[in-house]
């Protein structure tokens, strides 16, 4: 961007913000310039952190005047470089951090207001305290923000009961590329009037415009829950004990994941004072849980007869039940440490497929044959939430194996291309929960039909016609 243009741009900027909430420096603007793996690098004109989303739309309108691109950012724990600008355009990121009110609990309604920059755990804990239940978990829930979330249609593990972001916005605020304001935050569960636009935003990995708020959906806060880990033999049966589960437990099924044993191992290794959750090895790993809205209801019972039912059937080859909520953590504990476990052990190249539930065990098969014909030195890792049939196939090389390849960058793509092309052979896709960022927009290219690609390229110049939301991110070049 010519020189005067982006002294005229701060200058307007100087006007909304005070200069700690308008950085420039090298130094405070490093750690927004930088994505969650310390994968994707970028350089950008300043960091702007306005506080409402009145700052927020006036920050946008003055880029817009500029012709200056803006890079949205919440908690930056992209896993595919959506939140980082690139190394060219000198964009304007601008962080939500500050706008993180609880604008309103509607307990009758079953909704609360959130300003985008409210993390996922303030969320969660304002619907406690009002005796609700926000049920998106993720592992990056203390850092990750509401506008991350829902511009990403984030998933995590109860996507099986509650659904994805999608299934629970009611309804944005969203700051248009223009800086025009759109109040869409309705909180009702019907509304026929029209294209549901508030859908275009989800997902859009802030493409499109800037989420300043959501309205979002509220449940019954569970009474009770029950939580076992559980050893099977293989994937299959893995499969087999989700199609079982789902028939004795139906909606109070909460959370199904599975982990390889060695995905076990590294996240067990990795918090001091804990142990192998089962008495002996094996090969794979059921996180199931229950939870019921009633307290007389009795899922630690339920489970007890189920699981019993179930290993005399050969489903299981070990379980153990929580004994308590302290428990119950512990758990989560291990399976929420995956990701800082696999970054402190090596290079994890993590791919996020999702393919139908019934094709789940032949992709592992054919995925795992690929890896071990081209990829010598690499382990594979599996973090599956296996409900929704989303894996994330990590392939990891320990530090030294990493550094020690003649082209990581050949062989990373070659990983994406090949495991994601399975994917798609087992009719799934390269994408579930995580976005296409940067990271993904060859995927894009490739797999996404023309027809599809058109559709979305016309939504993006209808919105956004001159390209300043993202640049760079999710469409194709
Ligand atoms: C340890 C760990 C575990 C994770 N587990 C899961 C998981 O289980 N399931 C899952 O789905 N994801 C998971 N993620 C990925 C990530 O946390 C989520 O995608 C999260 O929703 C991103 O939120 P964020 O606030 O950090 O967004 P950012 O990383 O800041 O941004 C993500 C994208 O959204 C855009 N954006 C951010 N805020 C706005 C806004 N207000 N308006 C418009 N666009 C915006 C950004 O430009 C970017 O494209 C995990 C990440 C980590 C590090």
């Amino acid at each position: 961007m010519a020189d005067d243009r982006a002294k005229k741009l701060l200058a307007a900027l100087r006007d909304v913000l005070s200069p700690q909430h308008l950085l420039v420096g090298d130094d405070e603007m490093a750690a927004y310039l930088v994505d969650w793996r310390g994968q994707t690098r970028g350089v950008a004109l300043c960091v702007a952190r306005p506080a409402t989303a009145n700052e927020a739309a006036a920050v946008v309108r003055a880029c817009a005047e500029c012709g200056t691109p803006i890079v949205p950012q919440g908690g930056n724990t992209s896993l595919c470089g959506g939140a980082t600008p690139d190394a060219v355009r000198r964009a304007v990121v601008l962080s939500t951090a500050r706008m993180n009110r609880i604008r309103g609990i509607d307990r009758a309604t079953n909704a609360i207001i959130a300003e985008a920059g409210c993390t996922l755990a303030a969320v969660q804990q304002a619907a406690l305290s009002a005796d609700r239940l926000f049920p998106l978990g993720l592992g990056s829930e203390g850092s990750c923000q509401i506008g991350g979330a829902v511009s990403t249609n984030a998933g995590g593990t109860a996507v099986l009961r509650y659904g994805n972001v999608r299934d629970l916005v009611l309804g944005l605020e969203i700051v248009l590329p223009d800086g025009e304001v759109w109040n869409g935050l309705r909180t009702l569960r019907k509304d026929n009037t029209g294209y549901d636009l508030k859908q275009l935003f989800i997902g859009a990995e802030g493409t499109l415009g800037l989420v300043t708020a959501a309205a979002l959906k509220l449940f019954p806060r569970p009474r009770t829950r029950a939580f076992a880990w559980i050893g099977v033999a293989s994937a299959e049966r893995a499969v087999g004990l989700l199609g079982f589960a789902q028939e004795r437990f139906d909606a109070a099924l909460t959370a199904f994941e599975l982990l390889s044993d060695n995905q076990v191992e590294l996240a067990v290794g990795h918090l001091p004072g804990v142990r192998y959750p089962l008495e002996a090895r094996c090969p794979w790993h059921v996180l199931l849980e229950l939870s019921a809205a009633r307290q007389d209801a009795v899922p630690e019972g339920d489970l007890v007869a189920a699981l019993a039912e179930a290993a005399e059937e050969g489903r299981t080859a070990d379980a153990t039940i929580a004994q308590n909520e302290a428990q119950i953590e512990g758990f989560w504990r291990i399976r929420h440490a995956v990701s800082d476990a696999n970054l402190a052990h090596g290079m994890s190249v993590t791919l996020d497929i999702a393919v139908p539930t019934s094709e789940v065990a032949g992709f592992l098969e054919d995925a795992d044959a690929e890896v071990a014909r081209r990829f010598s030195g690499a382990e594979v890792l599996i973090v599956a939430h296996l409900g929704d049939g989303n894996i994330h196939y990590i392939v990891q090389y320990a530090w030294d194996r990493w550094k020690a390849l003649p082209d990581p960058q050949t062989v990373r793509s070659e990983i994406f291309a090949r495991i994601n092309d399975l994917a798609m052979a087992h009719r799934g896709t390269f994408s579930a929960e995580h976005g296409i960022g940067q990271k993904l927009k060859g995927e894009m290219a490739r797999y996404r039909s023309p027809v599809e690609l058109r559709m979305m390229r016309a939504v993006k110049d209808a919105l956004d016609p001159r390209g300043l939301m993202n640049p760079g991110k999710l469409l194709p070049d």
